[in-house]
């Protein structure tokens, strides 16, 4: 490891914990998509998971701690508890430090017992606005969350307006989508409407890659792109690219009904999904997005 790493990382630790020591070992671990990753061991026995990037996004690290924190706080589903984020002063290599989760397998009843607790995750996060306290990152696209009363302004300003005129700098667009999102931005209104319900804080990324069993066998959530939205935008996104099942969305319901109509306002929240993969990785989800855009539009 980096001597610099090395030490911020120790010092942060001390900081942080109160208790300082030394680090004994990394051990890379795989799997990431944008950082490197590794389990730290220090000599006090202690482990914890260190993710670093010496040219991230700006403040990537110090946005995922601040989820992770506030999605800890709301104590209904497993979260790695982060320690901290740091290295971004000069000639730093920035870094997140968080608990270490070793894994399992899944345990019997995963799914229902992850829906229920992703249901009670919804249900304790009552806020009363849309947004989150800073602007985060999808992926590795940036993510507006500037507070808004209104859901739909709130999805037409920060959500679906951004990646479609993010999709038009980047020359994803043509013509066709841009009058569909066009239109789709006036009909907001009618087809997604406002909740009756408060805004509660979302993990913002769901898919199956972003959730771990943990030693019991337990659900984890991480890597998030929190801010307080409607829960339907969270289902939307694990419904997109597999990894949940039908257990998991029955336990879900059990626990808190979703509002009705919410079928027909999936695909909205899918888009926005959709809408970034093409931003990040390009043409081959065009035609995704487009189907959505004249199902509603065309
Ligand atoms: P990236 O930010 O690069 O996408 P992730 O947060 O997805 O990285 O983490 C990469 C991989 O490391 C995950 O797929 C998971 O297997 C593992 N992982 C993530 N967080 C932890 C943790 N707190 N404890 C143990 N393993 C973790």
């Amino acid at each position: 490891m980096d001597p610099r790493l090395r030490d911020d990382v120790e010092s942060l630790i001390a900081d942080r914990t109160g208790k300082p020591s030394r680090i004994r070992e990394g051990r890379r671990s795989g799997g990431g998509c944008i950082n490197d990753a590794q389990r730290i061991l220090l000599e006090d026995g202690r482990e914890f998971f260190l993710k670093s990037n010496p040219h991230p996004l700006p403040h990537m690290f110090p946005r995922e701690a601040e989820a992770l924190e506030k999605m800890a706080e709301v104590g209904a589903i497993r979260v790695p508890k982060p320690v901290g984020a740091g290295g971004e002063s000069p000639g730093g290599t920035p870094f997140i430090v968080m608990e270490y989760i070793p894994t399992g397998s899944p345990k019997a009843g995963f799914h229902e017992s992850f829906g229920r607790q992703f249901a009670e995750f919804h249900l304790k996060s009552k806020a009363d606005r849309f947004g989150f306290e800073h602007d985060n990152y999808l992926g590795s696209t940036p993510q507006p969350n500037a507070w808004e009363e209104d859901w739909v302004e709130f999805w037409r300003k920060h959500r679906l307006g951004f990646q479609l005129e993010l999709a038009r700098t980047n020359r994803y667009s043509d013509p066709t989508m841009d009058r569909l999102g066009e239109s789709l931005m006036n009909r907001l209104p009618e087809i997604i409407g406002e909740p009756n319900e408060a805004p509660c804080l979302l993990h913002g990324d769901l898919w199956g890659g972003n959730y771990l069993a943990d030693s019991d066998g337990e659900p984890v959530l991480i890597d998030p792109a929190a801010y307080y939205g409607r829960r339907e935008a969270d289902l939307a996104m694990t419904m997109l690219f597999g990894g949940f099942n039908s257990d998991f969305y029955s336990a879900y319901e059990e626990v808190w009904p979703l509002e009705e109509g919410s079928k027909d306002r999936l695909e909205i929240y899918k888009l926005y999904h959709l809408m970034n993969h093409l931003n990040l990785f390009g043409g081959s989800y065009y035609s995704g997005c487009l189907s959505i855009l004249n199902r509603y539009c065309g």
